[in-house]
């Protein structure tokens, strides 16, 4: 499909790299496509950043028809510009497409889409050491109509934004609060799409989490709250003894390309890598025994989250003496230098823009 471009008159000025807020700067372009059954997805153009037009009915508002995916561009040494694994996001979009009922884009368009507007918008594109463009892909239903049902119209957003350094003062351990009372998502539901009423669904647990003094909740399994699925919006890894633990994909945790990554790395340097199920009790044992070693999130946001302290039920464990273990840091410093172009890509794992 061919993307018509309409270049802004009055570019924005761009913020300081040290005045970056995440989620919080826009940059002057922005992508739109249309879906409607006759049409299909059809005029796909890059505009001005602009405000949506919606009206109060529309769909997605009322019952929540709405995904989403999340993804950087990387400034290299040299000043090129990197994307990582974007078609992994793609490819996640059109799955969540699917658990929505919301007609799938092609790969080709998604993909176009992203490279181009980061192209339009290279500028955006911060130098400063971990620093990054966010690129937020989104589609949500656009019928003016108050009957629960797929909608029959839909938009296909993308957003960019500069973002600052996640960790300014060297990659920092997390408490996180065991969630024994809420859950985020059970099989059979929306856990393993990108879909926005998930977040919808976590914001108490966080709130109460957060008053409680913890930076986010591991989540536990949505019907006997044993079985360990992720932690806030990361996948989450265990180190116990020399197993590398991270909960299998079971429809209802959220498949990382971060953890994807991480379980690709992992393997490749011979350490012994498990996708399986774990209870927290397993890990309460194994702290017990000593042999709980690292526990540490993942996402695209963060890279990698160590966790240094878990509560759960009152029942307070600290993690390698509350430190950044040396397996997380590995595997932070492997990512990031893939990602800004520091290391070789050896898994072909970057597109140059
Ligand atoms: C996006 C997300 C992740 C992390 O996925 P990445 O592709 O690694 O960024 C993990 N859990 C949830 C619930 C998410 O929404």
């Amino acid at each position: 499909m061919k993307i018509s471009i309409e270049m802004t008159k009055s570019p924005k000025v761009k913020p300081h790299s040290d005045q970056l807020v995440f989620g919080r700067t826009f940059s002057d372009h922005m992508f739109i496509c249309d879906y409607s059954p006759e049409k299909g997805w059809h005029d796909a153009r890059i505009i001005p950043y602009q405000p949506l037009q919606i009206d109060p009915s529309i769909m997605t508002i009322h019952y929540g028809q709405s995904i989403f995916e999340g993804l950087k561009a990387y400034r290299t040494k040299d000043g090129q510009v990197n994307l990582y694994r974007p078609m992994e996001n793609v490819k996640r979009l059109i799955t969540s497409c699917k658990r929505l009922c919301i007609p799938p884009i092609d790969e080709e368009l998604g993909i176009e889409a992203i490279k181009k507007l980061v192209e339009i918008d290279k500028d955006w594109v911060p130098a400063e050491e971990g620093t990054s463009l966010y690129i937020r892909p989104f589609i949500f239903a656009t019928d003016p109509y108050l009957g629960v049902k797929p909608s029959d119209t839909y938009s296909f957003v993308i957003i960019t934004g500069p973002v600052g350094a996640y960790y300014k003062e060297g990659v920092n351990p997390v408490k996180i609060y065991v969630e024994s009372n809420y859950v985020r998502a059970v099989k059979g539901g929306l856990g393993e799409a990108k879909a926005s009423a998930n977040y919808a669904a976590s914001l108490k647990a966080q709130e109460e989490a957060k008053e409680k003094g913890y930076t986010q909740v591991l989540w536990l399994d949505g019907v006997e709250k044993k079985y360990i699925e992720e932690v806030g919006t990361m996948n989450v890894f265990f180190i116990i003894g020399d197993e590398v633990i991270t909960p299998e994909l079971n429809g209802s945790i959220l498949p990382g390309i971060t953890r994807k990554s991480c379980v690709e790395l992992i393997k490749s340097w011979g350490y012994k890598m498990s996708e399986r199920k774990i209870t927290i009790q397993e890990v309460y044992d194994a702290h017990e025994k000593g042999l709980l070693k690292e526990v540490f999130g993942t996402g695209t946001a963060a890279v990698i989250s160590p966790v240094g302290e878990l509560n759960w039920n009152g029942h307070i464990i600290k993690i390698n003496d509350g430190k950044t273990g040396a397996i997380s840091q590995k595997i932070y410093d492997t990512l990031t230098g893939i990602q800004y172009g520091v290391l070789p890509d050896e898994f072909g794992w970057i597109e140059r823009i």
